[in-house]
């Protein structure tokens, strides 16, 4: 057996001691006799799975009583249309755009009501955080929407905006339990759990408890309402029960590396590896702003297209997989999360400088 470094935006890597406990409970979980994958969602095994999922993840984020945490289905995309139909009591909302995910989000709450672009970094490429300190947030806005790490620009909003006092709601998908946060500034946080958590399959809601009303907008389908997956404690249907469990290993395993304090530490060490060589490189360049940078996903370029597909084909023969960067920035796009072992940041980056000296 042999792994590569795995440098997918998503699915993405996952810690290697998570897939062993899962291997080794494959066929008989704790003495149940079956696998996670073929017993009742309602069984005793399984309930304790997600509750103790659910009480590690407030363990590590700090998320407050008044708040739900839901395990729901539809990934990430379909919380942009969940987002409208549960919170646009107005149907007004403000939407800053940094990128595609942002702008996808955006372009499905009109669906819904009036949305506001109150910011953009569409000039520049989204190569950085627009100002947010003082936005014209709409007065009769229901929240106020970001991307807070860009997946495919490799932004990610340093402080979060002013939304002068209105309901703050983050899409996390790329930079969820990367580095601690404080949960009381939103009044939602959600991600897909297939870049830093999970398998795909499963997206995580944490919902502040006065924004689950039945006060929905009208022909809101009952599994597109909170408050039924509150109601339920997300077992208002069937779950996507494996995947929760692998979920509730890698919050087990970010408690055992220390927390969210240390995972920063360890990404932030990581990420400056392959920005400090980026910075001095004669070859290859960083798009972003420095002080957006995102500590997940580092995109660079040679300036070369050719060239750029030279180094991808060669790194995948150096067992460094999944270069490529996303088709509207072109280039590469290491994406280095959570399970990115430190040596494969360094693997990546002695690479580049052996092809540097063997191109330039
Ligand atoms: C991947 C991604 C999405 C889309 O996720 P799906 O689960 O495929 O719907 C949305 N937002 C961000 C920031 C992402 O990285």
């Amino acid at each position: 057996m042999s792994r590569v470094y795995n440098f997918s935006a998503g699915p993405a890597v996952l810690p290697e001691e998570v897939l062993k406990e899962a291997a080794d409970e494959m066929l008989d979980y704790r003495g149940t006799g079956m696998s996670v994958m073929e017993m009742s969602h309602r069984s005793k095994a399984f309930e304790e799975i997600i509750t103790t999922a659910e009480q590690d993840i407030r363990d590590l984020m700090g998320i407050p009583d008044n708040y739900k945490v839901l395990f729901l289905q539809g990934g990430a995309s379909q919380q942009f249309a969940m987002i409208p139909m549960n919170l646009m009591k107005n149907r007004v909302a403000d939407y800053i755009i940094t990128g595609q995910w942002a702008k996808k989000a955006a372009k499905e709450a009109e669906k819904y009501g009036k949305v506001n672009r109150i910011a953009s970094s569409e000039d520049k490429t989204f190569s950085y955080i627009p100002d947010c300190s003082d936005l014209p947030v709409s007065e009769d806005a229901d929240y106020v929407y970001i991307c807070e790490n860009n997946t495919i620009y490799g932004t990610k909003f340093k402080e979060l905006p002013n939304t002068k006092g209105k309901t703050l709601v983050a899409d996390v998908s790329s930079c969820f339990l990367s580095e601690p946060v404080d949960v009381t500034k939103y009044g939602v946080i959600y991600g897909g759990v297939q870049k830093n958590i999970g398998p795909a399959g499963v997206v995580i809601v944490i919902i502040r408890e006065d924004l689950i009303t039945e006060d929905v907008l009208p022909g809101t389908p009952t599994m597109l309402t909170y408050k039924t997956h509150a109601d339920a404690k997300s077992l208002y249907n069937t779950p996507p029960a494996y995947g929760i469990y692998i979920c509730g290993k890698v919050f087990k395993w970010i408690k055992a590396q220390g927390g969210l304090e240390a995972m920063k530490e360890r990404n932030e060490k990581k990420a400056k590896v392959l920005y400090d060589f980026l910075d001095q490189s004669r070859l290859f360049k960083g798009t972003v702003v420095p002080k957006d940078r995102s500590l997940m996903n580092v995109p660079f370029v040679t300036g070369d297209a050719d060239l750029d597909a030279k180094f991808v084909k060669e790194a995948k023969e150096a067992g460094l997989e999944n270069l490529k960067g996303h088709r509207t920035v072109g280039g590469m796009r290491a994406s280095i999360y959570n399970a990115m072992p430190y040596e494969g940041v360094t693997a990546l980056v002695d690479f580049m400088k052996k092809f540097e000296k063997e191109n330039l």
